[in-house]
């Protein structure tokens, strides 16, 4: 019977083995849905956040079923909550609304990565008994250079989730807390998380009725947590790290909030540059694994995807600025909306309705990669002989644009594989040398979009 179950799904992975094979192969970025839906305790979190075996597995495959990793029948899972007219391509994906907006709590603004709309939409949700609890994401307390997923069921523990965690995060793994959960729960996910959920809620309706609200925030990359480790060596001058923050507020306030390190000594050390020139250095010296071929950039399938609002008027001026922050928000199902709307009308968040083409202008860089050339990238690595996420639907042929964009983007993704180079790297990097030339990079891309008309976009 189990040797007939194993070949009518004829499939490479299955139940552990499959997830070890998955972790081998390069496919795993490390969401953690695995370890949180085995219902055998099969898995933990090990080390760089993978899982790891740690008790006897039932052959249930349901660990195989929610990875994300292997890939994303987008068309399947995009109907089952659009309906049939759903079609994957669109940069945004699904729309029904778009806002920028922001907390109405100040203390809750000043403490979120852009407007505080995600902590603050949480609290309400608690405080209005919508929900029992969210699954959000704190600072690993055992390594300051990941993060990890918590079930939070206060507004104290939600303000100590705020923040974004650009790091390794397996936060998934939290599922496993909510076994025996009678009440609905929210969850906040970078895009391969909501895309591990939605397979989880195909053959596990119960998880799906318990898990009421899925926040996608808009994603870029997760940076491997080697960077904080690297960033922490070359700034510490022997120093012990503490924390790191990815973009705290406090002084300078939206959009200047950048990557901070603090030391056990009481001292700190801030990045001299903004936190797109900050993260994109530090995805340079870092393997990006497995987000290099995701091809979503704002949680396609979320109820509400919430990002930072990078959109430059003519001027290339940022449009919408405040030192408190904004969030760029999307609503996309209607329990997406009817959430939003119940904070609005609880007075406890502001939102202001903005074109969607908005978004998806000040976003566009980044889902031409993905949306354009990660089907190229794809193409060479299979070429190469490389595993590659299956994706069953067409996408979209390159042309001479991408494979030049590509061939230098490739060329560049070498570089974390030169060891000694990259601390060198780092330290050129956050010079005052290449503060200059960062500088000067982002005038002259500011000039530019201003020229063109068009908005500039960060990552
Ligand atoms: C890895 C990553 C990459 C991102 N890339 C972009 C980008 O390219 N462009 C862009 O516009 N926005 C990006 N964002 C989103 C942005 O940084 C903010 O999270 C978003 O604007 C919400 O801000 P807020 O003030 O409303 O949320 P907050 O009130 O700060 O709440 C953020 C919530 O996200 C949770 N969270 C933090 N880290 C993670 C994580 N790693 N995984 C899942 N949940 C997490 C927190 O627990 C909290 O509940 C990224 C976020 C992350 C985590």
């Amino acid at each position: 019977m189990r040797a007939e179950k194993k070949k009518s799904h004829g499939d490479r992975y299955r139940d552990v083995g499959g997830i070890i094979r998955i972790v081998r192969e390069g496919l795993c970025h490390r969401c953690g849905a695995c370890i949180g839906i085995c219902p055998a305790g099969t898995f933990d979190v090990g080390p760089g956040g993978y899982p790891v075996q740690v008790g006897k597995c039932v052959e249930c495959d349901k660990c195989v079923q929610v990875c994300s990793g292997i890939g994303v029948d987008y068309p399947v899972l995009g109907a089952a909550l659009y309906g049939e007219g759903y079609r994957y391509g669109q940069f945004l994906g699904p729309v029904k609304a778009a806002y920028v907006g922001y907390s109405l709590d100040d203390e809750i603004r000043w403490r979120g990565t852009s407007g505080g709309l995600v902590t603050q939409l949480l609290v309400h949700l608690l405080e209005s008994g919508r929900i029992t609890g969210a699954l959000v994401v704190v600072n690993d307390p055992g390594d300051p250079a990941m993060a990890k997923g918590v079930i939070a069921r206060s507004r104290e523990e939600l303000m100590t989730a705020a923040q974004s965690k650009y790091t390794t995060s397996p936060s998934l793994a939290a599922l496993r807390d909510l076994k025996g959960e009678k009440g609905r729960i929210a969850v906040v996910c970078v895009p391969c998380q909501v895309h591990a959920l939605r397979k989880a809620f195909a053959f596990d309706r119960k998880l799906g009725r318990r898990i009421s609200l899925v926040i996608g925030l808009y994603c870029h990359f997760k940076l491997d947590d080697s960077a904080s480790r690297e960033l922490a060596a070359v700034t510490s001058r022997g120093r012990h790290a503490r924390r790191v923050w990815y973009r705290r507020k406090d002084g300078q306030g939206w959009p200047h909030n950048t990557v901070e390190i603090d030391f056990s000594d009481g001292s700190h050390w801030r990045s001299p540059l903004g936190p797109a020139d900050t993260v994109n250095i530090l995805s340079h010296v870092t393997p990006l694994g497995r987000c290099l071929t995701c091809l979503d950039v704002t949680s396609e399938l979320a109820d509400i995807s919430v990002g930072d609002p990078w959109i430059r008027n003519e001027e290339g001026r940022w449009k919408y600025s405040a030192p408190g922050g904004l969030s760029s928000v999307i609503a996309r199902s209607k329990e997406g909306e009817a959430a939003l709307r119940s904070a609005v009308e609880a007075g406890r968040i502001s939102l202001k309705p903005i074109p969607a083409e908005e978004i998806e202008a000040g976003q566009h860089a980044i889902m031409d990669e993905k949306k354009n050339r990660i089907p190229f990238r794809l193409a060479l690595m299979r070429f190469a002989g490389r595993r590659v996420p299956a994706y069953p639907m067409p996408l979209p042929p390159a042309d001479a644009r991408i494979v030049l964009q590509e061939s230098i983007f490739l060329l560049l993704r070498l570089l974390p594989a030169l060891g000694p180079v990259r601390r060198l790297l780092l330290r050129l990097a956050f010079s005052p040398w290449g503060q200059g030339v960062m500088r000067r990079r982002r005038a002259q891309k500011g000039r530019k979009a201003a020229a063109q008309g068009k908005k500039e976009v960060k990552s």
